[in-house]
């Protein structure tokens, strides 16, 4: 799913200062997670829990083991 495809309208602001935006942040976490051994069929970190569709669009998430930052 692309970031284009959310409809932001609905999003308390407080919520969208933590968002990223920025189609190129997230294709760099995708690619690091994509290639990642720790990735879940269902898109989900077996090192942290997490699932990549909403962690990857939090500002301040970073990957447990270093493979990309927040931002
Ligand atoms: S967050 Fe890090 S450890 Fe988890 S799947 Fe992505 S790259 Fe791998």
């Amino acid at each position: 799913m692309k970031l284009s495809d959310f409809n932001i309208q609905h999003i308390p602001k407080t919520l969208l200062k933590q968002l990223v935006f920025e189609e190129e942040v997230l294709q760099e976490r995708w690619d690091a997670c994509g290639k990642c051994e720790f990735l879940t069929k269902r898109n989900r970190c077996k090192r942290c829990g997490c699932f990549m569709g909403i962690k990857s669009r939090m500002s301040k998430m970073k990957c447990p083991i270093g493979k990309w930052t927040s931002v």
